[in-house]
């Protein structure tokens, strides 16, 4: 007897505790557009109807987590917690040393505190905003050697992720000793959640070793670009995620992690790493800032949860929800008209703001207004990831980002598929007014990371 096929997009879990969701009015929402200074990030969560800020902690925990945390060793050094969690994360990464750190940037600035400086270059696919920031904080440079058709959002390549391998052999040819580590971001976020594959991390590796150099992945999607992989590219559908997320960390010296992503975690991350020198001076950092190498910043519980959150990301069954929800929705706005950036990446969907708003200069922040005009259409915050993210130079002057989206990040296993059909509805509402939306300024801004807390104001129409 054949296996009878179904379409309808299945959420493999049902609802075992609810969260009430709150309403607004238009008017009530356009008020507090002006008291957070037009920035999403100010705006109070009890006045967002369907949050798709960001994935990043604000995944739903399953009942196996929730049941996890009771088992939570809250002891100060050498928590049975600890070494639950570390043998989770080297069942998958199976590097000697596994750093606990409260969050991904914990990690990040702990690794390029010790590898980075003055004169430094820290090449990667793409750095993510704080991945960026936190090596330009040590006063090195971060370069982004994506590869060129990353720039085109209607380019539809399997792995759009990919690193630029031309690129990266000649800046390791001219500047070799510059470079501490070569970091590889998967799955792109900055890019548009696109994938690497293997065969493009094969190659990283092979250049690695041609230099010398240390390769570090940036794997909060670890799990969703495994998945990509054994869809798409050759000879890989037959394995398990699991196995390929193995070779993967085979091919690399270290990670840096947010345990907010894939791992399903609140709260979490990791730096982990084989060189003994190196873990030891980031452990000596680590207990200035984050706590004993134990717990890293993060309740015995936390570690609970995320050694279970961990099995579960690597799910079949969960991971082809996950992709496939995510591509409904981005099918569902390219069939509207809507210029989205294809493919549809794992964890949300980007919506070409420059193009759907061309009459707003890249220096008026398309995005910002588009994300601006959701919240106030129908209470969906977005996040703008575009000029008003990335404009900003280090030497203070503004330029164009690469590209003006405005990402609809979808959290894990929260919300249902008719909470996205409502959203794909608010998106063909502001669709039909794009015409009419503003362009922004910003009256005023901090020195680095300033999309969290800059001030916007509309440019008159
Ligand atoms: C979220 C994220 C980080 C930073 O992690 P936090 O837990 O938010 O500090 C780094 N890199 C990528 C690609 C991310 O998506």
């Amino acid at each position: 007897m054949s296996e009878p096929e179904f379409r309808t997009i299945f959420e493999p879990f049902r609802i075992h505790s609810v969260e009430p969701m709150r309403s607004t009015t238009r008017q009530y929402r356009r008020q507090a557009l002006s008291t957070a200074g037009y920035n999403l990030f100010q705006v109070d969560a009890q006045d967002v109807l369907i949050d798709l800020l960001t994935d990043s902690g604000t995944g739903a925990m399953s009942r196996d987590q929730w049941a996890a945390l009771q088992h939570g060793d809250e002891s100060y050094a050498g928590s049975p917690s600890f070494y639950l969690f570390r043998d989770a994360v080297q069942s998958l990464f199976p590097f000697t040393h596994v750093i606990p750190t409260h969050q991904g940037r914990a990690a990040e600035r702990i690794l390029f505190s010790v590898i980075g400086g003055p004169g430094k270059i820290i090449p990667n696919n793409t750095h993510f905003d704080t991945t960026r920031a936190n090596i330009e904080f040590t006063g090195a440079t971060a370069i982004d050697l994506v590869i060129p058709e990353a720039s085109d959002p209607q380019a539809d390549l399997p792995f759009k992720g990919n690193m630029d391998l031309e690129a990266l052999d000649s800046l390791l040819a001219t500047r070799a000793d510059d470079v501490p580590a070569v970091v590889v971001t998967i799955t792109n976020n900055s890019g548009g959640g696109q994938p690497v594959s293997l065969a493009n991390l094969r190659a990283v590796r092979r250049l690695c070793d041609a230099y010398g150099k240390p390769l570090f992945i940036d794997a909060c999607r670890f799990a969703e670009n495994a998945w990509f992989i054994r869809e798409r590219e050759e000879g890989q559908n037959s394995r398990s995620v699991t196995d390929i997320v193995r070779e993967i960390a085979s091919l690399a010296d270290g990670m840096t992690m947010s345990a907010k992503k894939d791992p399903m975690g609140n709260i979490g991350g990791w730096l982990a790493l084989n060189d003994d020198d190196l873990a030891q001076r980031c452990r000596d950092l680590l207990i200035l800032t984050e706590g004993f190498p134990t717990y890293g910043g993060l309740a015995g519980r936390d570690l609970e949860a995320l050694a279970q959150g961990l099995s579960e990301a690597v799910d079949h069954t969960y991971l082809h929800y996950r992709i496939r929800s995510t591509a409904y929705v981005g099918d569902a706005l390219r069939d509207a008209g809507i210029p989205v950036l294809s493919p549809t990446g794992g964890h949300a969907v980007y919506i070409d703001a420059r193009a759907m708003l061309p009459h707003i200069d890249p220096l008026a922040y398309p995005g910002q207004s588009l994300a601006l005009a959701l919240y106030e259409m129908g209470g969906v915050r977005t996040c703008e990831i575009g000029t008003a993210m990335f404009g900003r130079q280090p030497d203070g002057s503004e330029r164009p980002a690469a590209l003006d989206l405005v990402r609809l990040a979808i959290p894990r296993r929260t919300y249902t598929q008719s909470h996205m059909d409502y959203v794909i509805e608010v998106c063909r509402k502001v669709a039909a007014e794009a015409s009419e939306l503003p362009g922004y300024r910003i009256t005023r801004e901090p020195a680095t990371l300033r999309h969290f807390t800059a001030v916007f104001e509309p440019l008159p129409r």
